[in-house]
């Protein structure tokens, strides 16, 4: 049974468009099932009708004519209850509706399952029999599987029908969730990508003339050597050294000894040039592909890019020359950096990637170019929306395509809003963030790259709450030296003394990890990660510490703060490290002081241990990204349980007030580093909790400042009251919303809300 199930679904996830798939689906089902009768009927939310689509066994003529209502026949009933229904002969149920077109008057046994993705009813799927017999629980199981798993196949091919009906049709609008890949929207035209080049089309072939196929080799790779140092200077001025890295990285993998070299192996073994690329790259990208950490996956399509781009010159295929429009949306399966480049900077809007995740290279440059991203957008039939109007919004992971006018209005507003709403802001850059109750509020950034420090600086961040340090750790292809670590320390420290600035430790594992310290788990998330890794790694973790304090000689403006802490002896023995760390230093000669060392809780373990974490460091720190994914056991970066990750969730806001109680009751500081601190409705919230500072996403820093300097602290203290009394994040979300309208802060409302309120 599993090999037709597997059999029929690879067939109807080829099929071409969704009348071939449902075709596919009734033949193959009714041979499966030695049935008289296989029929699907797709449900139409905007008519409330199911329609019959595709049948084997009833009248052909009625495919696309017979409709039933939402509650009519046994359709409806499946339809209505959600669930099976099996019946031994149908015309005796209560609910049976006889439907001449389709002369099914000869079949008695019915059993109809409905189709659902995603809690939305699609259809039904019907097998009938002549015979007055009850389908068996095989039989049933069968269908109730094979039709769990084709309802992800089906909404992808009605989507794709959406948007190819034809002009004079107005294209029903859909809905894309992906991840957020970098903040803002964009509303733009789209413009797919498609590579010009395919090497699976590559057949093997014996070299006629090695010497000639290795010539030509070096011809393709010189020239796609030109090609990217061509894109990375068209990117010059938007993107900085830090960035640039990642193009002198896809360079080094043509090098003679990474992939070039293999390639050149096969030739030499007597494969032509095409094939022995096509098998080389295709390895790699199967290897991969395989591994189960988030960060090496996409490299695998970084490789692709590149087999793709020495294909392309082997057959002297220039890349397709496409008319961008002034605000286009770039859309591709796998967006790469090198696309990047070849759109005119100034009419680069969005950017749409299939696959990938907030890890690809492609969506670290977007965040440092400000260009809103959604990554990950698994079911948008991409090759079928070039030159339709599409919306991406960066901030929730969401691209709209032929959205109703409503929700187009809301986003432009979103989009001009942000627009004006930045030029006014720029004048809070030298206030202090103060409530017009006179309570003041330090606001901090969290960065990473060295945009960001520049970002920051030009918004007045008051210091610097969470450097991530393994982002230099991430963009290169060793772990780097202790004098390299020390200058990149420097740089950092520097640009924002005497301001503060917090330095994490190394945190990988999880969904970040490095190239060359590869870290493979069944489930990383709950693996070797933060400071596991770092204090099994004593040698690591000394380099760095030691590079920090070096670093801070004579600005004395360093903190240094612990990932992911679950247990006070984690921090015991951090802490004994960085004594160690700080005592090697002093005996090379440096007068460096111990500074202040933090925790971050991020694990429920360390809410409900906070009192003794706090009696052994400086301060606390929230890391509510992880914390939120921890309390609610929902996957930061999964698009299919988006919708559970809820920063508001009356379990997460319970815990953040209890640990800022756990830390002024030992007399330390308690801030927040997470998303949630940039995000106005929430800062208002951890404001009223007591949070003694904000960090932040630079991006957002302007906006919360504005929010919290038209708000009192009174006010906001009435608001934090009103919602701990609720038990629903959504509920919650909109009463704080709603709190700010009324304060006359509605401009600072997330465009989720826009969104909804447009409904
Ligand atoms: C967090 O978990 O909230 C945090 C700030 O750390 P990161 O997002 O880097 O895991
Ligand atoms: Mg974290």
């Amino acid at each position: 049974m599993l090999n037709i199930l597997r059999a029929i679904v690879q067939e109807v996830s080829a099929a071409r468009d969704l009348p071939v798939a449902l075709d596919i689906i009734v033949r193959r089902v009714k041979e499966a099932m030695q049935t008289a009768v296989c029929s699907v009927y797709l449900y139409d939310k905007e008519t409330s009708r199911y329609t019959l689509m595709a049948t084997e066994g009833l009248n052909k003529a009625a495919e696309g004519k017979v409709t039933l209502g939402r509650s009519e026949g046994l359709i409806g009933q499946v339809g209505l209850r959600e669930e099976p229904i099996n019946l031994h002969d149908a015309a005796t149920h209560p609910k049976f509706s006889y439907i001449k077109e389709t002369g099914e008057e000869s079949f008695h046994a019915f059993l109809g399952v409905p189709i659902i993705h995603h809690r939305r009813l699609l259809g039904v799927v019907v097998v009938q029999g002549e015979d007055i017999r009850r389908f068996d629980e095989h039989e049933e199981a069968f269908l109730v599987t094979l039709t769990a798993q084709l309802a992800g196949l089906i909404a992808h091919a009605e989507a794709t029908g959406a948007l190819k009906k034809s002009a004079d049709e107005h294209p029903q609008a859909a809905r894309f969730n992906g991840v957020a890949g970098a903040p803002g929207v964009a509303i733009g035209q789209a413009v797919p990508f498609i590579p010009c080049a395919e090497l699976d089309a590559i057949q093997d072939r014996q070299a006629q003339d090695i010497k000639v196929e290795l010539e030509l080799f070096d011809l393709a790779l010189d020239a796609v050597r030109v090609e990217l140092k061509e894109t990375a200077a068209k990117l010059d001025d938007r993107i900085r050294p830090e960035e640039k890295a990642l193009f002198d990285a896809y360079l080094r993998m043509l090098d003679d000894d990474a992939l070039g070299k293999e390639i050149r192996d096969r030739i030499k073994q007597g494969h032509w040039v095409q094939g022995a690329l096509r098998q080389v790259i295709s390895e790699h990208v199967a290897q991969f592909e395989m591994m189960d950490d988030p960060y090496l996956r996409e490299r695998a399509m970084d490789i692709k890019d590149l087999g793709r781009r020495i294909l392309a010159s082997l057959l002297q295929k220039d890349p397709p020359k496409i008319e961008y429009p002034p605000n286009t949306i770039l859309v591709s399966e796998e967006l790469s950096a090198t696309m990047l480049g070849q759109v005119p900077q100034e009419q680069l809007a969005g950017l749409v990637s299939v696959n990938g995740s907030s890890n690809s290279h492609v969506a670290i440059l977007a965040r440092a170019m400000g260009i809103p991203t959604v990554m990950g957008a698994m079911e948008l039939p991409y090759t079928h929306i070039g030159g339709r109007e599409v919306i991406v919004d960066g901030n929730l992971g969401l691209v709209y395509t032929s959205a109703p006018p409503e929700l187009l209005n809301n986003y432009r507003e979103v989009v001009e809003e942000e627009k004006q709403f930045k030029v006014g802001l720029e004048a809070l850059r030298d206030e202090p963030c103060i409530t017009p109750d006179n309570y003041r509020l330090p606001l901090w950034v969290n960065t990473g790259l060295m945009t960001d420090t520049v970002r920051s600086l030009d918004r007045g961040a008051e210091g610097v709450g969470l450097y991530r340090t393994e982002v230099p750790f991430m963009i290169r292809e060793c772990f780097p030296s202790e004098a390299e670590q020390q200058q990149i320390y420097r740089q950092q420290l520097e640009a924002f003394a005497p301001r503060p600035v917090t330095m994490r430790t190394l945190d990988i594992g999880g969904d970040k990890s490095l190239s060359y310290f590869p870290i493979r788990e069944e489930n990383p998330f709950l693996g070797w990660r933060g400071i596991r890794v770092t204090l099994d790694h004593p040698e690591i973790f000394l380099v760095q510490v030691r590079a920090m304090l070096k670093a801070s000689a004579g600005l004395d403006n360093l903190r240094i703060m612990l990932p992911l802490i679950t247990s006070p002896s984690e921090v015991e023995d951090a802490l004994h490290l960085i004594h160690r760390a700080h005592y090697e230093v002093l005996a090379e000669g440096l007068q460096v002081t111990l500074p202040p060392v933090g925790v971050m809780i991020e694990v429920p373990a360390a809410v409900y241990q906070a009192r003794e974490l706090a009696k052994l460091v400086d301060f606390l720190s929230i890391g509510s990204n992880d914390l939120t994914q921890y309390l609610l056991a929902v996957d930061r970066n999964n698009p299919r349980v988006a919708d559970l990750y809820h920063q508001f969730h009356p379990a997460v806001l319970t815990a953040l007030q209890q640990v800022v109680q756990a830390g002024h009751a030992e007399g330390k500081p308690v801030g927040i580093c997470g998303e949630m601190a940039g995000d106005p409705a929430a800062a208002i919230l951890l404001m009223a909790m007591g949070f003694d500072v904000l960090s932040m996403n630079a991006t957002n820093l302007l906006r919360v400042k504005w929010a919290l300097r038209n708000i009192t602290l009174d006010r906001a203290k009435e608001i934090l009251e009103d919602v701990m009394k609720m038990d629903n994040a959504w509920v919650i979300h909109s009463t704080v919303e709603l709190g700010l309208k009324k304060a006359g802060l509605g401009q600072i409302m997330s465009s989720r809300s826009k969104q909804l309120e447009g409904k």
